[in-house]
């Protein structure tokens, strides 16, 4: 009898271990919270100090913002890994029919090989400085709210401004950590030579492509190499044969061993945007307005390029990124739209605001500061409800059509140029115009009238549906017969008789005055002139809109944090974050269970589609020859490729490094479970998972597929 219970408080503590042992929790954590954290009791085997020492080196000092990504530094000389999809810009910008290295990768045998990826950007946090006070005094008796809201941004600039060191390759910025209520200094060094190194063939980087984007399980090998290059002395400085590599105060170790099932994982990284702390009717303004209407929008100009570009390869490689980059916020907008209602979100969180309202109604002190709480976030909402659909419209009209965008530019520019410096719009201040004309004029390169045309006319079909305090009033005025398509037909046929199509006219027109622009009587400048009083008003009440929610919501996180009696996480601003969790499958459905590791058989087992998932003959020859050196595992039965685990990340996580119990690197973060799209609103153990090629697949692509074993000799994996 004894043994028995003895055997079972053996297995009860077990089972309890090992369930304490999977769990994650939600959170992105900031480096100033990371302290806090009972790392060690969850698996982790060195110190704090190692991850985030501000008065030494540590693990951050690896860490690198690119672009829109995260990458590492993985050894002393400026080698970086990253994302196959963050570097897809630079892959193909490069990549010609001749020399497709989208399709059939890149290696850099040398130094000298390596191929300068344009446009991209290194950064590095340096240090962090709460500024709170200083932001919150400057608004002080400042009682209109969207002067309040202008004179934070302003305040946010100015205190960054003054902490940039150019000499020293120091740009800054004022991050907001929660709305309206506190603010910190970041400041980053900067790299602005990166190179490309060595990234794998399409068909391994993207294997699966869309059918598997933000899909497990999962087969990609979404890594790239990259390098980061500075001046002899040291400072940033644009691509130039002079430059050497980058010597970074740390990189990773790389363990080629790989993880198991069950083992304790944490990224560092810098996760882009989350919405946990809004009230129930953001999640409203995404379910109603932006979820489904930019979902259907992308869509439709996916379909638009690819007919455009239909048998003319040149063009195909052109659009291959913008594509690229529509379908994934496409598809997780799906997942997002589906795990509202899955979920029942707004549901969810209106009940939890209804026992706040409860809580605050039980105590006469309370009300008397947050009564009208709920009832004004509702009013605030409601008016953005009111415009969602005209300002959405307004943002991707100006944003995707290259016409509209010039015609915009040029009228704002010849406004903008007749004021004095400080009170110009930063991309017309002096030091900024040089650049925002060039990037005006690259507009040249891409100007697509197939493109324009269809463009425009799905633009301004769809304002017909509307509702009244959204009617886009220049259109209205225009197409208002009986007769809708074929009056919006005629009317596409007049704005694109427009001048602004040609370069010339632009350079010229830069000369003219506001007024003389208008008397020019071009149809599309005429229209756009009419649109922009609109889109005018809108920013307008938006900043309005967004001034008040900065007042209302510091009080939201009061009342929530007075009645559960807790503190919270910020969300996501892509600013440096720690989160961490286990190698742990799911039950996305009911009566399935996905297990957390993929191996080359599921490559070839997927391969027999074809299309997406045609691999290179190479790959499958060293499968069918078991070439696969050290990166067996017994125990996944094959080569390991991705690893799914239940950390939160979200956008800008992509390149992650995904770190073991020691600080080693044991494979790159790049997507998210189809579920767990939702966890930008609502992060839970049961469907958040992350995505993560695997180090040992990495390793295996780069030697058995690239040859790159230059690659893994910097590594120095042998
Ligand atoms: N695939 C994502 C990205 O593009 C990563 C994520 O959202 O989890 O950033």
């Amino acid at each position: 009898m004894k043994t028995v219970r003895i055997l079972l408080i053996l297995f009860l503590s077990l089972n309890l271990s090992a369930s304490l042992r999977y769990d994650a929790e939600e959170g992105m954590y900031p480096l100033s919270e990371i302290q806090k954290l009972n790392l060690q009791q969850a698996g982790l085997q060195i110190g704090i100090n190692d991850i985030y020492n501000p008065n030494g080196v540590s693990l951050i000092d690896a860490l690198v913002k690119i672009n829109g990504c995260t990458g590492s530094f993985v050894s002393d000389k400026g080698l970086m890994i990253t994302n196959h999809h963050c570097a897809f810009g630079a892959i193909s910008n490069v990549s010609t029919p001749e020399k497709n290295y989208l399709e059939n990768g890149f290696l850099a045998e040398s130094f000298e090989e390596e191929i300068p990826a344009k446009n991209y950007v290194v950064r590095i946090t340096e240090s962090y400085e709460d500024v709170t006070a200083e932001i919150l005094k400057s608004v002080e008796g400042i009682e209109d709210l969207s002067e309040r809201n202008k004179a934070i941004s302003k305040k946010m600039r100015e205190i960054a401004k003054s902490a940039e060191d150019e000499a020293n390759s120091i740009v800054a910025e004022v991050s907001e950590m929660f709305a309206g209520e506190s603010y910190v200094l970041f400041k980053y060094r900067i790299i602005k030579d990166v190179r490309l190194v060595y990234a794998p063939p399409r068909s391994i980087g993207e294997f699966g492509g869309e059918a598997d984007n933000w899909i497990w399980p999962r087969h990609t090998g979404d890594f790239t190499f990259m390098r980061a290059y500075v001046a002899p002395d040291g400072s940033a400085a644009e691509y130039s044969e002079e430059n050497i590599p980058y010597s970074p105060k740390k990189y990773l170790k790389v363990n080629p061993n790989g993880v198991d099932e069950g083992d304790f994982v944490f990224i560092l990284g810098y996760p882009g945007r989350t919405f946990r702390h809004n009230p129930s009717q953001f999640l409203e303004y995404q379910e109603n307005f932006n979820l489904p209407y930019t979902e259907q929008l992308y869509s439709y100009m996916i379909g638009i390029y690819e007919s455009i570009s239909e048998g003319n390869e040149e063009l195909q490689i052109k659009y291959s990124s913008r594509i690229k980059s529509l379908a994934n916020v496409m598809k997780n907008y799906r997942g997002k739209m589906l795990g509202l209602r899955r979920l029942n979100l707004v549901e969810k969180k209106q009940s939890e605001e209804k026992i706040l309202a409860e809580f605050i109604n039980s105590d006469e002190n309370l009300k008397k500061k947050f009564g009208t709480l709920f009832k004004d976030i509702e009013e605030v909402y409601q008016k953005r409800f009111d415009i969602a659909e005209a300002d959405l419209w307004f943002s991707r009209f100006f944003r995707f059509s290259d016409l509209v965008s010039l015609a915009d530019f040029l009228l704002e520019y010849s406004n903008q140029k007749e004021l004095i410096n400080s009170e110009r719009k930063s991309a017309f201040k002096e030091d900024k115009i040089e650049e925002t004309l060039d990037r005006m004029k690259k507009k040249y390169e891409d100007l697509n009238y197939d493109f324009e045309d269809e463009f425009i006319y799905k633009m301004l079909y769809d304002t017909e549906t509307f509702s009244e305090t959204s009617t886009i009033k220049a259109v209205k005025a225009r197409v208002n017969g009986t007769n809708f398509e074929e009056e919006l037909s005629n009317y596409i046929e007049e704005l694109l008789s427009t001048e602004i199509g040609n370069p010339d006219f632009f350079n010229k027109a830069l000369d003219l005055s506001y007024d003389e622009i208008s008397d020019l009587n071009d149809p599309l400048i005429d229209f756009v002139v009419e649109l922009k009083k609109q889109k005018e008003e809108i920013e307008k009440l938006e900043s309005n809109i967004s001034g008040t929610l900065q007042v209302l919501m510091p009080k939201l996180a009061e009342v929530k944090k007075l009645k559960n009696k807790t503190t919270f996480t910020p969300d996501a601003n892509s600013t440096l974050r720690l989160t961490y969790g286990f190698i742990k499958g799911y039950e996305p459905a009911d009566a399935v269970f996905y297990k957390p590791i993929t191996t080359l058989d599921g490559i070839i087992e997927k391969s027999f589609m074809g299309g997406e998932y045609a691999v290179p003959d190479k790959l499958k020859t060293a499968y069918q020859q078991k070439d696969f050196g050290r990166f067996y595992d017994e125990k996944a039965g094959g080569v390991p490729v991705a690893i799914l685990y239940n950390t939160d990340t979200t956008g800008g996580n992509s390149g992650s490094p995904i770190l073991n119990a020691k600080g080693e690197l044991i494979g790159v973060n790049f997507d998210r479970a189809f579920e767990a799209t939702i966890n930008d609103f609502a992060w839970d153990d049961a469907y958040s998972r992350s995505i993560g090629v695997d180090i040992r697949y990495v390793l295996w692509v780069a030697k058995t597929i690239g040859n790159a074993d230059n690659v893994l000799n910097e590594l120095g994996v042998k």
